[in-house]
Formats: C-alpha cells, structure tokens, sequence
C-alpha cells in the first residue's frame, strides 16, 4: 500500500498518520522527496484496506499493491484452475463449444434442441429454465418443469447441463438438475446468491455484469470462491457502452486481462455481446482469439420462432460453420477443439 500525501502536510500530520499505521500492526516506510511525501506501508494490506485512510488530514490518495481479490487471483494461485465436466474440461487445451437456445422451450423441444446442438459438435448444452427478462410481461420460463425437461435432454444425448440460476432459495433445486449453474448479467452483484452458489459442489459459470468493472467481476468471483466453491468460470457476455446498434459492446479486450490477473477458466458468450445473430460469428471468433476457453452461443433450428432472443440467436447451420471456424483459430493458437 502506498499513501501519498497532500503537498502542505504537516509533520504532526504524518507523525499521526505513521502512529496509526503502527497501530495497526504494519511498518510504514515515510520517503520525503523535493516536492511530496509518501507512505509506503508494509503488511497484510486486506487490514489496512478496511481503513478509510483517505479520511485523515493531510493524505491525498491511497494506491493499493495487492488486488483485493486473493482466490481468484493469479497472485496466490499461480496455477490455473482447469475445471471438468464430465469428459470436458474447461480451462484446458481444448476450446469448449456450449451451444442451446436462450430458453427451454417444452420437454420435446429441448430435446429436439439438444440432439441437434450435439450433432453440430457442441459439447455442453444451455437452455434457460428461470429468465431474467426486462419485461414482467415476457416468457418467464418453465421454472422447475424446465429443470426436468433440462435432465431429459441430459438423458437423450448425454450433454452436460448449462442453465441460470436467480433466486438463492432455489440453488439446491438448480443444482440437483444442472452440470453448471449460471448466474445472469444481472445478478453478477446478488451477493445472497453468490454466497449460497459458493456452498455447492457445482462449477457455477459467473456471467460479467453489463456495467461491471473488471476487478468487481473478479471480486463477484471471489465471493463464490471464498464460500468454499473452487470452481468458478468466468463468463464475458458485453458490456453496456454509448453504442446501441449492438445490444452490448463486445468485451473481448477483458479476456487477455483475466486471465492474466486470475487463474479461473473463461467463457465467452458473444450471443448478448453483439445481440444480433449476423455479427455473433465474429464476436465468436474474435473472443477466442483473444484468449477464451470456450464459447457458449445461443442456437435455435427456427430462430425467428424462439420463446426470447430469437434476434440474436444463429441456426444449427450456421452453428457447424461457426464450429469449423473456431477449431481454425484454436488450431493457430495451439489449441484444439471437443
Ligand atoms: C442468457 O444466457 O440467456 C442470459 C439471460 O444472459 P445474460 O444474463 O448475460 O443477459
Ligand atoms: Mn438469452
């Protein structure tokens, strides 16, 4: 931690500020140049991170060393984290294709959905039981019915489960049913949820908040990780910019920065990134060329019929071409394909 104080302190002002510091069991370090003090102080900075330093006279600004997040950090966890779900593993060498609708649709749809998703080489199934939608008046999901029509689909091709979870009371429920439990843009910061999700024995696939910083996306990580679940993936979908041709703004620069910073698995999805089905294959594309595990894209046969976010969902068609074309780039990165 360094603290930089303001030009005019005074010396009774940084005697103060050092007796605090000792105080608090750290050793302050004071470096008085031509022009500024500061204070470099050495210790366990999550202490001194719960002082309001900046409330004393005489301290500018305070600049941490550490990030604040510690298990999902690449700092204290140099090892990357690979997670398996039954033959995937996610955070491996090979690029992980989760492909499905937005929603559960009926029980033969998702099943018809889900032969179809594996027979165009996806290798996890997603479906949405529980729908965060904007409107109260919009499909709001099958709710638990889902859930079955989800371990159906399960049955019938033997593709491990990806679906949402948005109530904390119903995490036993979702768990019992799904192979990763997903949290939603906008629950990114339910922290009620995040704790409940971090006593489980499931990979929870932690969606980025539309307008969340990098550093609150990975302290929502931690939350999970520090409740006890060490498998958490991270999950750029877009972020809310000033353009509004595309529904979000793809956030493909934060791949390169997560997983430099933390050692968790990332898995992008360009399908709420772009919002609109023509610009999903680049999205795609240009997410695993920038470093992703793995992409999970929204795929319907009918789109236009989809129960929601038919606008931005590709065919099964497409969904091969778009395969083929991420093995191309995972093949130039060193990498493989399912
Ligand atoms: C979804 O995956 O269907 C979904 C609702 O995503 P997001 O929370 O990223 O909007
Ligand atoms: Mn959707």
């Amino acid at each position: 931690m360094i603290i930089v104080l303001k030009p005019q302190v005074t010396e009774d002002e940084i005697q103060h500020i050092v007796e605090k510091i000792k105080s608090l069991d750290m050793q302050p370090h004071v470096s008085t140049g031509q022009y500024r003090t500061i204070i470099t102080v050495i210790g366990d900075e999550d202490i001194i991170r719960e002082q309001p330093l900046e409330a004393i006279s005489g301290v500018e600004s305070v600049k941490a060393i550490m990030r604040p997040y510690k298990l999902a950090s690449k700092e204290t966890h140099p090892d990357i984290t690979v997670i398996r779900v039954g033959d995937v593993e996610i955070g491996g060498k090979n690029i992980v294709l989760v492909a499905g609708p937005c929603a559960v649709e009926g029980e033969k749809e998702v099943i018809k959905h889900a032969i179809m998703a594996k027979k165009a080489g996806a290798v996890l199934f997603r479906a949405g039981a529980y729908k965060p939608r904007s409107s109260p008046y919009s499909f709001q999901g099958y709710g638990a019915d889902g859930l079955k029509y989800l371990a159906a689909a399960r049955q019938e091709t033997g593709l491990p489960i990806v679906t949402e979870v948005m109530d904390p009371r119903d995490v036993g429920l979702v768990a019992e049913y799904a192979d990763i439990l997903q949290v939603g843009t906008r629950n990114m910061q339910n922290f009620n949820l995040l704790k409940e999700l971090g006593t489980i024995n499931k990979p929870v696939m932690l969606k980025r908040g539309m307008s969340a910083k990098i550093n609150e996306f990975l302290m929502s990580a931690e939350y999970i990780l520090s409740y006890g679940n060490k498998d958490v993936i991270l999950c750029p979908r877009g972020i809310r910019t000033f353009e509004d041709i595309t529904r979000n703004t793809l956030d493909a620069g934060a791949v390169p920065v997560l997983k430099s910073f933390s050692h968790l698995p990332v898995l992008c999805d360009p399908s709420h990134a772009v919002g609109l089905k023509d610009y999903v294959p680049a999205a795609a594309m240009a997410y695993l060329a920038a470093g992703a595990d793995g992409i999970m894209v929204e795929a319907h046969p009918n789109p236009e019929d989809a129960l929601s976010d038919g606008q931005q969902t590709i065919d099964f068609d497409q969904l091969v071409d778009l395969r083929e074309k991420l093995g191309m780039i995972a093949k130039a990165l060193g990498r493989d394909i399912y």
